[in-house]
């Protein structure tokens, strides 16, 4: 398929094919083989773009062949982190990400404000390769130590941009710092506004730029 010439495995094709995508949207065929080459992206992209599979996709892709074999199936540690602005969205991505990962042996837990803290804390402790988050139900499961950061590869920004005017801007720098400084930020926004860039040279390591 045209998504198996953008470097994924069958586990991922499979699983789009079920779901009828037949074509990578311009996003997808840009962001998918840089992001699987390990490179940061700066990617400028709207809602309906099809911009969750252009971040999830190559992540997949690369937790998967990166997988540590030794590694007992009851040790799980978080190794990709989704930040967004919202619930809808958290879910919303969450709930694509199920679909491309069926195939894979990996876990994905979504937390979201607004509900109790305990089944997300349980699928914590049970352990969680993926996880997808808003900022501050996030800072709350780190502050009570129900989550640990520091073996997370890839951090994505989703929705930089509303997050800043949402006034996140200072949450998002404290767990930026927790998180291992050798990972890839795929930082995925509207508009490079001044704070974008400025993000952007602080915390990621000369990204590659993809606009369509
Ligand atoms: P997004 O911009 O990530 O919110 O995606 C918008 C919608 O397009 C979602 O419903 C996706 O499931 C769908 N979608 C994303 N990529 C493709 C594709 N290559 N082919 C068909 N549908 C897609």
């Amino acid at each position: 398929s045209k998504f198996n010439e953008l470097g994924l495995g069958h586990e991922i094709t499979s699983a789009l094919a079920e779901q009828g995508y037949e074509t990578p949207t311009p996003i997808q065929t840009a962001a998918i083989p840089k992001a699987l080459a390990g490179h940061d992206l700066l990617a400028a992209a709207q809602t309906g773009t099809g911009k969750t599979a252009a971040f999830m996709l190559p992540s997949l892709e690369r937790l998967k062949r990166y997988a540590n074999p030794s590694t007992s199936p009851a040790m799980h540690p978080v190794r990709m982190l989704v930040l967004t602005p919202t619930r809808e969205l958290a879910d919303q991505i969450d709930q694509n990400t199920r679909n491309y990962m069926k195939n894979l042996p990996l876990r994905h837990t979504v937390l979201f404000g607004g509900v109790s803290m305990d089944k997300q804390t349980a699928d914590l402790r049970a352990g969680c390769e993926i996880v997808v988050a808003t900022v501050g139900r996030l800072l709350d499961h780190v502050k009570q130590r129900h989550i640990n950061l520091n073996k997370v590869e890839i951090l994505v920004l989703d929705e930089a941009d509303r997050m800043l005017d949402m006034g996140f801007i200072d949450d998002i720098r404290a767990i930026m710092q927790m998180l291992p400084k050798q990972r890839q930020t795929l930082l995925f926004s509207a508009t490079f506004a001044p704070a974008i860039r400025k993000l952007a040279q602080d915390f990621m390591n000369t990204p590659e730029i993809v606009e369509v």
